[in-house]
This record gives C-alpha cells, structure tokens and sequence, in this order.
C-alpha cells in the first residue's frame, strides 16, 4: 500500500468538486464522533433540563450528518475517474484495482478522502491510477 510518487500523479478535472466533498466528509466525521459522546452525556445526566440540552444536540448531529450524508451522496455521483469512468467516492461492491489504497477499519472512500487529507493525492480504486487535487 505505497503511495505513488507524485512525478506519476495526474491532475483531476475540476478538482473543487473533491475538495468540497473533502469538507462535508469532514462535517460527517464529526457529526458520527460527536453522536455517542452526547448520547453518553444524555443518559448519565441527572439535571433534566441539561438531559434535554444533550438530547437536543445528539438529535441536531443525527439531523446534520443524515443530510451531509445524502448531499455527498448527490455530489460523489456526479464525480467521475476521467479515465475509467468509475464513480470513484460511491461505494461498490466490485474486486478493487491491486493499487488501490485502503486503511483497516475503513471503507475505499474513506481511505481515499483521508489520502487527499494528508497527501493532497489519492488513487482511483478502479483503475489504480494515481491522481493529485493540485496542478
Ligand atoms: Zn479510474
């Protein structure tokens, strides 16, 4: 699972498009962490009102990350590999490229976003071809 070099790397198309699904992915992350942690807080609380407080904000993270979730969902189909054509964020239950990326615990998507995160650059799961968000 080595991450090609960039000299090999080519730009993606409108790479904006990536970079906002980066940003919701972000909200979403936070949204499923922050979920337990104030459903924890609710059921050990004994001041009601407080309870309520936590319950709310628990219920506003569901709310929030459902709708981010379904606005990645419309914004990763229209997100396509120029060169294999694979709808590269969606999920698919198809034999992934031998390039692709994949960390333990997480799905080819979450991988991928990471690898934008923290290496600007990601490699397509279909084809394996490596991409940079920069030019
Ligand atoms: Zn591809």
């Amino acid at each position: 699972m080595k991450m090609p070099s960039v000299k090999y790397a080519r730009t993606f198309p409108r790479a904006g498009r990536l970079v906002r699904v980066m940003f919701m992915s972000v909200i979403l992350w936070i949204c499923l962490l922050a979920l337990p942690v104030l459903l924890f807080k609710m059921f050990f609380e004994k001041d009601p009102d407080v309870q309520r407080l936590w319950g709310a904000g628990a219920l506003g993270c569901l709310v929030l990350g459902g709708l981010v979730r379904g606005i990645i969902y419309m914004m990763s189909s229209k997100i396509r590999c120029p060169l294999c054509q694979g709808a590269t964020l969606q999920m698919a239950r198809c034999r992934m490229n031998q390039n692709a990326r994949k960390y333990p615990l997480l799905s080819y998507s979450t991988s991928k976003v990471l690898d934008m995160f923290i290496f600007r650059r990601f490699v397509c799961k279909y084809c394996g071809t490596p991409f940079r968000l920069r030019k």
